[in-house]
């Protein structure tokens, strides 16, 4: 059956992908985004599809949709270390009144409601590898903490409408997540080596590269937030791909698959970076019978050639 769908920051990395399945699958759209980070190229391919529709707004503010919505899905949110801290504000605001707003929207239309969350609510953990149990290690005044708590307030409030306003809310935590339609210049490690491999410019490797992360490729995580959204799971769910790296070694392996002549150059490692991730993935698996399937060296060479295509 035929659903309507609103998701925020439909113009974004995930949000563009999230709102092309959705059309394949023959669905409504309602793309909205305020294109602060989103990019209009990222959904101009299904600007002629019938059932989509682009809104520019900002769901910090006040929003209202006339037509019925079976699903609000909020995407929106700066989510790269160096867009949320050019975007301080912006990023507090929209996961926590743009969390408040888009879960008042989805009691009033008795839609679903679905949070894009993150590994970073976990902040720099101290239990390895990270179970949704874990309460997580945030320094609450760190430049980085106007993402994670703007997270984590989103969560609770997401939890608030479950629980006193029965609203049907589900929330994912997003690990790193890479492949086609990041941007060049967002700031995060796989579009920073890619673009720096292919011009053989020095790779930046913050730190001495021994933090590690788990890098899961778009496609299975987008399976994952499709699983998780036809679930009836209403507490958090990770979704990422345990294939746990240091940094240094990703940096290695993007010269290599790029033919590269870049060295590699240290830079000061960012206040508050987590020293490890790794997501743990049990609850997915057993209840979603969701695990990664793209391995490292296949996601990366897709997204290599799509940067050398844009
Ligand atoms: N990083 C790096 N060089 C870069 C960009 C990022 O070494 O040019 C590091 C960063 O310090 C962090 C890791 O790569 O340890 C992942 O950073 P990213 O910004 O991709 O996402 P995060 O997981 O920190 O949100």
């Amino acid at each position: 059956m035929k659903k309507t769908y609103l998701i925020t920051g439909g113009a974004g990395f995930l949000g563009s992908h999230l709102c092309e399945r959705l059309l394949g699958e023959g669905n409504k759209v309602i793309c909205m985004d305020n294109f602060i980070t989103g990019e209009i190229r990222n959904i101009k391919h299904l600007a002629a599809d019938k059932n989509f529709r682009l809104i520019k707004r900002d769901v910090s503010k006040y929003i209202n949709i006339k037509e019925k919505l079976d699903y609000v899905m909020h995407f929106a949110s700066p989510a790269s270390p160096v867009d949320y801290l050019n975007f301080p504000i912006q990023t507090l605001k929209v996961g926590s009144l743009g969390t408040h707003n888009t879960l008042g929207l989805a009691k009033a239309k008795k839609a679903k409601f679905f949070l894009a969350s993150t590994s970073e609510v976990y902040g720099d953990p101290l239990a390895h590898p990270q179970k949704e149990e874990y309460w997580g290690n945030v320094n609450c005044i760190g430049p980085r903490s106007v993402y994670d708590e703007a997270k984590r307030f989103s969560e609770a409030i997401t939890m608030a409408y479950h629980r006193a306003r029965k609203v049907d809310t589900k929330i994912i935590r997003i690990f790193n997540t890479y492949g086609a339609r990041m941007r060049k210049n967002d700031g995060r490690a796989i579009p920073n080596f890619i673009c720096q491999a292919r011009t053989n410019k020095p790779i930046t490797v913050y730190g001495d590269g021994s933090q590690t992360r788990s890098f899961c490729y778009v496609d299975d995580l987008i399976e994952g937030i499709i699983r998780l959204a036809n679930s009836s799971l209403n507490t958090p769910v990770n979704i990422g791909n345990p294939n746990e790296m240091k940094l240094i070694d990703l940096a290695r392996l993007i010269i290599k698959l790029s033919a590269s002549e870049s060295r590699i150059c240290f830079r000061k490692l960012p206040a508050d970076d987590p020293k490890q991730r790794r997501p743990d993935i049990t609850r997915a698996n057993k209840y979603l019978k969701w695990a990664p399937e793209v391995n490292i060296e296949e996601g990366l060479r897709k997204t290599i050639s799509w940067f050398a295509e844009g």
